[in-house]
């Protein structure tokens, strides 16, 4: 039976030590601020920036909450990042995805001050991640490898098997795998011989959005298997990519949804916000 990454107990550990940061940080006449906003009335978006509001609250982090219609248009959407752009008060600006349709997502990340960019969106840390030379890291993918790290799964030399391509989670995730030396393959929805390549993996990521979508079959006895996917079940429950009951019985170790990913993504918004805060006021992170 595979040992469960407990991604409440790593991220509740990831949140004290932001909050110990703040801690040594006002001390110094410094608060992290972190702006939210959110464009319509997604119920998930608002669930999402709801739980970053708290997270904010626990840490110590001053935040602002920015509530747009779904009419707004880019101008306005972009003339707000501009102004919060400029703000000494906020160090870390995120603006909650999915937009609206005709809302031009690219332009806005493009927009966001990269010392801002907390979600390490924006090309310049994009870049920079390729480069091994960040200073943000995308959260989900960073929360992923503290989740290996806090298991002490050792990632050098293993095989690791990436299912999904998005820029904000896929494509870091496997940087990240590569920048801790595993051996990285990519899958996608034109990959061949998918369920093949999934069952030699060391270490299998699951990032595609429908739930069931990874069977027993396609796991390595013994492998690490990370569920990224946040779905719902027929019954309308929060479930993963992965077919749970069947994974548990094979791999090593394996991430729960609720309670895996989804936590640490949320804790790794409040380093790279403290990280922004520092960064903001010429200290070293
Ligand atoms: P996305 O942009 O829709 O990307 C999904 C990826 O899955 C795409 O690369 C797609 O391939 C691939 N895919 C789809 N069908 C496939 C198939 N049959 N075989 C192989 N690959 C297939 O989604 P995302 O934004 O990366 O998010 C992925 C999941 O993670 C979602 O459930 C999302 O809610 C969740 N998520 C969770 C967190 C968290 O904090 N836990 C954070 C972010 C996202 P193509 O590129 O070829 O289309």
């Amino acid at each position: 039976m595979a040992e469960i990454m407990d991604g409440k107990a790593v991220s509740a550990k990831v949140k004290a030590q932001a909050a110990e940061e703040v801690a040594r940080l006002k001390e110094q006449g410094i608060i992290p601020g972190l702006a939210v906003v959110i464009v319509g009335d997604d119920p998930a978006s608002r669930i999402y920036v709801n739980n970053k509001k708290k997270a904010c609250q626990a840490v110590g982090i001053y935040s602002e909450e920015y509530a747009l219609p779904a009419d707004t248009s880019q101008e306005e959407l972009l003339e707000l990042v501009r102004k919060l752009n400029q703000e000494p008060k906020i160090h870390g600006i995120l603006v909650q995805s999915p937009l609206p349709e005709g809302l031009d997502e690219a332009a806005l990340v493009e927009t966001v001050d990269p010392i801002k960019d907390v979600d390490a969106f924006h090309a310049y840390n994009v870049g920079k991640i390729m480069q091994g030379t960040y200073s943000f890291l995308p959260c989900t993918p960073a929360g992923v490898m503290e989740l290996l790290r806090s298991s002490g799964i050792e990632v050098c030399g293993k095989h690791c098997v990436v299912i999904g391509r998005s820029d904000i989670v896929g494509k870091p995730m496997a940087m990240l795998l590569l920048h801790a030396h595993g051996t990285v393959t990519i899958c996608h929805s034109r990959t061949q011989n998918l369920k093949e390549i999934c069952r030699r993996a060391d270490i299998l990521v699951s990032a595609v959005g429908k739930a069931g979508f990874v069977t027993g079959d396609m796991i390595q006895p013994g492998a690490v298997v990370i569920d990224v996917g946040m779905n719902r079940d027929s019954q309308g429950r929060l479930c993963g990519d992965v077919d749970f009951g069947q994974a548990e019985k094979l791999a090593s170790y394996i991430t729960p949804v609720p309670g895996g990913v989804g936590p640490m993504t949320i804790a790794m918004l409040m380093k790279n916000t403290v990280t922004a805060a520092k960064l903001q006021n010429g200290i070293q992170p």
